[in-house]
């Protein structure tokens, strides 16, 4: 019989990121394995990469592929960056496109 810690999902915290026109999660230390700096797709840039978050399957060597909550490692510097790259940004993505063109 499995122990709640061997079953439950762990948290990876994890900072978004851009990258040309997609926002990345980018896992700091990875719980199951230790490496750093998993990535995951967090959609678009203009889209709500917070959609993204939750259990997501590990991105792991090993065998341990049972996934983590992937966790908004700092929700202050998200806003931030989602007040000029989000979704709903008035007249922002317009600008971004040009930008990334
Ligand atoms: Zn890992």
């Amino acid at each position: 019989m499995k122990t709640a810690a061997e079953t439950a999902w762990p948290i990876a915290l994890a900072d978004l990121e851009i990258w040309e026109r997609s926002f990345k999660w980018v896992v700091r230390r990875c719980p199951l394995c230790s490496k750093k700096r998993h990535v995951h797709g967090g959609g678009l840039v203009g889209e709500d990469p917070r959609r993204m978050l939750g259990h997501r399957a590990g991105h792991c060597d090993h065998a341990d592929n049972r996934g983590y909550i992937l966790v908004d490692a700092d929700s202050a510097a998200t806003e931030s960056i989602l007040r000029r790259f989000g979704p709903n940004v008035s007249g922002g993505s317009g600008a971004l496109a040009e930008k990334y063109r």
